[in-house]
């Protein structure tokens, strides 16, 4: 036996038929290092303006055969579609494509799958997974029969709505009893100690900004969502006593889908003293990111006087463009995580929020 490693390369061809007021650049770029952190190697991107629209395809059917042949000549095994298809539409062009074809929400459902540790985030994932499956039943089922042989998808067909609305009931159920013990623990920790939390997009550093102040193992990973569940560590530091909390990083467009999954980790920032503002600063699209990240705290009633910008990986940007960083209303310290530049005066800045 030459094989040695039973995890097969996984072949992604990312389609994105995108509209003119899309950021293609950016969208594109997104869903690459999404499909990354879901180990599959990317063979092709292909981003086009759909001419016209077509209920049948979503886009043109001539474009679908183009695509066809590429796949076939590059030897893809999945299709990573960008773009917001019905059940229907997935499953017409896997058909032409004949290759497994899934949407950006499958794919980051499978990358919540893989990384879930705790009991309510694989809770939240198993009733994303179950919602998302609902009004797409008949083509889920196809494409499992087809990857493991003719009636194999009969047991998911045959799931009738009705069970699986069962087993959505359920699970909210059990996700409503672990987040009641979750508040308790929670006053029992906000009454021990006061606490700073972790927010922002992934990849912004985050995980590593989390273990250079704990100086604990918290795993630290180039891939997103590293973490999708709440981390917390103690901290000590000059005769103050916090809790730091890692939260699992925003995406730009999360499908509404998976925002209770993603809320469930974030929900905990409610009640911290402080929250770190974690940016990567050598991302164009910092400012769009810092922006999305704003509008999702101040829904959480968060106000800027606990907000602390940290602008990381100072270390990948010249002087000029650390001294251009734009300045917003509220506490800002330019950092590096990873070369530990700074980090006396994050730690200042933190403690003197705690202790104000
Ligand atoms: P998270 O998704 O926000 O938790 O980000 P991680 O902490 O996992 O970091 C993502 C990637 O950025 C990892 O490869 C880190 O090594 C890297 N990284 C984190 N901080 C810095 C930094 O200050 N400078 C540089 N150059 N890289 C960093
Ligand atoms: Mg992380």
């Amino acid at each position: 036996m030459l094989e040695t490693n039973n995890e097969e390369v996984k072949k992604a061809y990312l389609v994105c038929p995108y509209d003119r007021n899309v950021n293609s650049e950016y969208q594109s770029t997104e869903l690459r290092l999404l499909a990354e952190s879901d180990f599959y190697e990317i063979v092709k991107i292909n981003i086009f303006q759909p001419r016209e629209l077509n209920a049948r395809t979503y886009f043109g059917i001539g474009k679908a055969e183009e695509i066809k042949q590429e796949i076939k000549d590059l030897g893809v095994t999945t299709v990573i579609l960008d773009a917001k298809v019905s059940g229907s539409q997935l499953r017409n062009l896997s058909e032409i494509f004949e290759a497994e074809t899934i949407d950006r929400t499958m794919l980051i459902l499978d990358i919540f799958a893989g990384r879930a540790k705790s009991k309510e985030g694989k809770l939240q994932v198993e009733l994303a997974k179950l919602k998302y499956s609902l009004p797409r039943l008949s083509y889920l089922g196809l494409k499992q029969e087809k990857m493991q042989g003719k009636g194999a998808g009969e047991s998911l067909r045959d799931l009738s709505k009705r069970k699986i609305q069962d087993d959505i009931l359920k699970l909210e159920k059990e996700i409503k009893v672990i987040q009641k013990n979750r508040d308790v623990q929670r006053k029992q920790r906000s009454f021990y100690a006061k606490s700073v939390a972790l927010v922002g997009y992934t990849n912004a550093g985050k995980s590593s900004l989390m273990n250079v102040l704990s100086k604990a193992g918290t795993y630290a990973d180039d891939r997103l969502f590293a973490t999708l569940d709440v981390l917390t560590k103690k901290i000590w530091d000059s005769g103050t006593e916090y809790v730091l909390t890692d939260t699992v990083g925003f995406v730009s467009n999360l499908p509404h889908e998976l925002m209770y999954a993603f809320s469930a980790t974030l929900d905990e920032t409610l009640d911290s003293n402080v929250l770190l503002l974690v940016v990567d600063s050598s991302d164009e699209h910092k400012y769009e990111q810092i922006d999305v990240v704003l509008k999702e705290i101040r829904r959480l009633n968060i106000t800027d006087d606990r907000i602390i910008l940290v602008y990381n990986k100072i270390d990948k940007i010249c002087q000029e463009d650390r001294d251009n960083l734009k300045e917003y209303p509220f506490t800002t310290c330019k950092i590096s995580a990873k070369k530990q530049i700074n980090l006396d005066l994050l730690k200042k800045e933190i403690l003197n929020k705690l202790n104000s």
